[in-house]
């Protein structure tokens, strides 16, 4: 069965045709600058050249007619009509606590979904819109429903409560969710796999390092921790986010710098994390690591702390697990920054970790860094997200 799935945000459409048989992505794409001057959409076919057109995309449903075109294209198209895709998953960022699964949609559990935006108002009535505009394109096609959150909803109390007054819980739900579930699940599982050990035996740290970064603690299959909380900006340094923060901060920075606390929310989402702590150096660990290695002091104090942190997290989940057996690192930094990955491990000699340099350096592949006496085996696992929605799509299609 080919499966669409659809990555919808507020101005931009990530998409991927998957085989469900093969497991392969035989389309992908995006469309940019939805209802913004100079939209464009860019599809590649497997194995064919990347085609980008610019063309009005006045709204998300216009955007995806365009991506059903491509794909429908009788020259350079992956399936002669619709009926070829046989469902569509969609990414949706925040399922609160309704939700601890992916889920088949319909009008109820659109509604549901809908009152989780107070949750993500950034996120979620995008992902809305982009599922609303497919069932409009699609109406006979089934749609699932895939919520970044839902992986952490085994985490017990005591990891998801704040020390802030519980009427707040009661009142407005306010705890810690977690994001980039659906990353910690697939990679968790993946490394269990790859290792040839049962899931539920395990005690596993994934580090998703991307530009957004978190890190979950996994026991015998089961999320029980997570770094970032209501929203995506608690936890690790991330590109742009500050991540941890003393809350006084906030009112520090309001009165020094005559803010109010829009603009420092923007501050801390946007102008913060390795872009701020390097003074503005970059938010892409390409140039921290290339100013690192020429030793530029910003690209320096960045990555160390950044690595720090990511360090006392894995700390924090050793002590949550009472242990560990397995640590990874995924996403764009976590998969290809040898350094920050020897930089965090340095941290690591009491857990028996040993890196195998020459295991570190390899890319792309599903692959153990330690040498084979390391007391805890550390391991790169790529990501691939969009496979993980395909596969709980047809799941639930089946
Ligand atoms: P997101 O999905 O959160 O946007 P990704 O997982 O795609 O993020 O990660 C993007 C980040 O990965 C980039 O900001 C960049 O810093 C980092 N990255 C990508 N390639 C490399 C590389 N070769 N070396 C170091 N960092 C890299």
């Amino acid at each position: 069965m080919n499966i669409l799935v659809i990555n919808c945000g507020s101005s931009s459409l990530k998409y991927q045709v998957i085989n469900s048989d093969t497991e392969q992505c035989i389309a992908k794409g995006l469309c940019e600058r939805i209802g913004i001057d100079a939209s464009q959409i860019s599809y590649t076919p497997a194995g064919g050249e990347k085609e980008v057109t610019v063309t009005p995309m006045p709204d998300h449903t216009e955007a995806i007619r365009l991506v059903l075109e491509a794909l429908t294209n009788p020259r350079t198209g992956v399936v002669k009509s619709l009926d070829e895709i046989g469902a569509v998953g969609h990414r949706v960022v925040h399922g609160g606590e309704k939700f601890a699964q992916s889920t088949l949609l319909n009008d109820a559990v659109m509604a549901a979904i809908e009152e989780c935006n107070d949750l993500a108002p950034l996120h979620n009535p995008a992902n809305i819109i982009g599922i609303n505009a497919c069932r409009k394109l699609m109406p006979t096609t089934p749609m699932v429903a895939v919520f970044d959150t839902a992986f952490h909803q085994t985490m017990p109390e005591e990891a998801y409560m704040y020390g802030l007054p519980y009427e707040y819980y009661q009142k407005y739900k306010i705890r810690r969710y977690g994001f980039h579930g659906t990353s910690h699940s697939y990679v968790s599982k993946k490394a269990a796999e790859v290792l040839g050990k049962k899931y539920e035996d395990l005690k596993i740290i994934v580090c998703h390092l991307g530009n957004g970064a978190s890190v979950s603690a996994v026991k015998n299959g089961k999320c029980v921790d997570t770094s970032m909380g209501l929203t995506p900006l608690e936890g690790l340094i991330m590109g742009t986010r500050s991540g941890d923060l003393d809350p006084a901060i906030l009112e520090f920075i309001a009165h020094k710098e005559n803010k109010n606390i829009d603009e420092i929310m923007t501050i801390l989402n946007k102008k913060s994390g390795v872009l701020g702590l390097s003074d503005n150096l970059s938010s892409d660990f390409r140039d921290l690591e290339a100013g690192y290695n020429n030793g530029d002091e910003n690209a320096s104090r960045t990555l160390k702390t950044f690595c720090y942190r990511v360090a006392k997290y894995i700390g924090s989940y050793v002590a949550a697990m009472n242990g560990v057996d397995v640590i990874c690192f995924t996403a764009g930094v976590g998969e290809n920054a040898p350094l920050v990955r020897s930089m965090v491990c340095d941290y690591l000699g009491y857990l028996g970790v040993s890196i195998d340099k020459d295991a570190n350096a390899k890319r792309g592949e599903d692959i153990a860094i330690t040498t084979p006496d390391s007391r805890t085996t550390v391991m790169v696992i790529p990501t691939n997200e969009e496979l993980a929605i395909a596969r709980e799509t047809v799941r639930l299609v089946k």
